[in-house]
């Protein structure tokens, strides 16, 4: 079966959500997951909670911890760069159904990734590999060359009116 490429954009809430769900859905129906995401180091509550229960699900983090502020470190980059070379690896190994590469296009934007590092993720994709690409501010180069784009809107963020993230609901 032929697998696309999705990305999930936009400033509204979900993205990440989304594509934890869709890895779910695969993981129901056998398929293999990889999980890639790039500046974070630490499990939010719905990874940790796919690592303990779904063995088809395999997830890795890129990120060196701590936040980047101005300039990345070349730690940062280092992990980002190992994040890249291990999405090719899952996209050409015939292991996984289904890799997404969470935050990809929020390491775009902080520097420790280039476009061409993205759109590389596209080139050595297997044909039947589901690729999902998720982040803010995706490039218009990904949206061109993408399946399916869908864009999450803020129409309204509880965290404008002061409401503090919740522990099982925003991490
Ligand atoms: P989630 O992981 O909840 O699906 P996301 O992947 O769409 O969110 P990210 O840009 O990765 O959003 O940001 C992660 C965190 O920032 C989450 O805790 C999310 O609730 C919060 N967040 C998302 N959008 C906004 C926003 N517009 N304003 C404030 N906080 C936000
Ligand atoms: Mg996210």
């Amino acid at each position: 079966m032929a697998g696309c490429v999705q990305v999930y954009t936009g400033d509204g809430k979900g993205k990440t959500t989304a594509a934890t769900g869709l890895a779910v859905r695969a993981a129901g129906a056998g398929k293999r997951v990889f999980i890639g995401q790039f500046i974070k180091s630490e499990d939010s509550h719905e990874m940790a909670a796919l690592r303990e229960r779904f063995p088809e699900i395999a997830i890795e983090q890129f990120g060196a911890g701590g936040f980047i502020v101005d300039k990345p470190s070349p730690e940062d980059i280092e992990m980002a760069r190992k994040g890249i070379d291990s999405l090719r690896a899952a996209l050409t190994s015939g292991e996984y159904g289904v890799v997404i590469a969470d935050e990809a296009n929020g390491a775009l934007g902080v520097g420790v990734i280039a476009l061409d590092d993205v759109l590389g993720l596209l080139e050595v994709r297997s044909p039947d590999v589901e690729l999902v690409i998720t982040g803010r501010n995706a490039p218009a180069e990904l949206i061109e060359q993408a399946d399916l784009v869908t864009e999450m809107v803020k129409v309204k963020h509880g965290f404008d009116a002061g409401i503090p993230a919740r522990e099982g609901i925003e991490y």
